[in-house]
């Protein structure tokens, strides 16, 4: 029997999951992830798999990680994770295992879960999308991550929304990250309402009076990003992930503003809560090919 096992790194967190070939989870668990320490993650990696691997003979292994990772390097970019940015963390992983591995971020992951195991399964084309801390995306096609040329498929959260519009940290202005991220709708609804609020907060206690402007102009960058996904993707279904997709306005409204604004008079494509919440990075990393 060929087994998956997915590691899942996060800022906080790392989770490693075994699963048979019909899927099954085998077994699952959770460390601390060592702050500000790359030696340190990796060692962490190593032995979590050593551990779950000892009567295990054949398996695929994948990690879901923070960041985008350079297809012409392999080096790790972007990433909140500070200490893994300009690492090579699967070619620094594969020497001490000594063995292939695939490694992909955790839009990716989040992308392949769902379309295995989760919402997207029985549509052919996935457009999965996180909207927490960052705005990210991935695109599954049949099955298969569509990773892309460069290997920034589906980051339409650096699409530019507002021409000389806010500024991100990618360099850019007007980045849809920089509208609809839960840190920028925070500072926002700071900025029209003078309430200091953390988006959990903001979400379970939302007035749509005091909160009307803002919300307005969530949906509508909100609708204008996933437009311009549809209109060049035209996918089956989007599926939200991150915290962000725990809004329930986005599955009516927000979805009505992407209607409005899409590129054709019949649109239903479907706009679809995920199914697998948190678990879906290390579930993608195990699905990973
Ligand atoms: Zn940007």
């Amino acid at each position: 029997m060929l087994y998956k096992i997915g590691v899942d790194l996060g800022g906080t967190k790392t989770e490693i999951i075994v699963l048979d070939e019909n899927l099954n989870v085998l077994e699952r668990k959770r460390v601390p992830t060592p702050q500000n320490n790359y030696n340190e993650i990796i060692n962490t990696i190593t032995t979590l798999v050593f551990d779950v691997s000892q009567n295990i003979s054949d398996f695929t292994l994948g990690i879901c990680c923070p960041g985008v990772i350079s297809k012409q390097t392999g080096l790790i970019k972007n990433s909140n994770t500070q200490c893994l940015i300009g690492k090579s963390l699967k070619a620094d992983l594969e020497k001490k295992l000594e063995k292939n591995i695939s490694v992909e971020n955790d839009a990716n992951c989040f992308t392949i879960a769902e379309s295995k195991m989760g919402a997207g399964v029985g549509f052919n084309l996935v457009f999965g999308v996180i909207i927490g801390t960052g705005v990210g995306g991935g695109i599954v096609i049949n099955n298969i991550l569509h990773c892309g040329r460069t290997n920034i498929a589906g980051e339409w959260g650096h699409h530019i929304l507002h021409q000389n519009g806010n500024s991100c940290y990618c360099g850019k202005s007007g980045c849809v990250e920089t509208y609809i991220s839960g840190p920028s709708l925070e500072k926002r609804w700071t900025q029209l309402t003078g309430l200091t609020q953390s988006m959990p907060e903001l979400i379970a206690n939302f007035n749509t009076n005091i909160g009307k402007q803002w919300k307005n102009e969530f949906l509508e960058n909100f609708g204008h990003g996933l437009a311009n996904v549809v209109d060049i993707l035209d996918p089956d279904a989007i599926i939200l992930g991150g915290g962000l997709s725990n809004i329930d306005f986005l599955y009516t409204e927000g979805k009505e503003s992407i209607y409005s604004k899409v590129f054709s008079d019949i649109i239903e494509t479907p706009i679809l809560k995920n199914k697998l919440g948190d678990s879906s990075g290390v579930f993608g990393a195990a699905l990973l090919d």
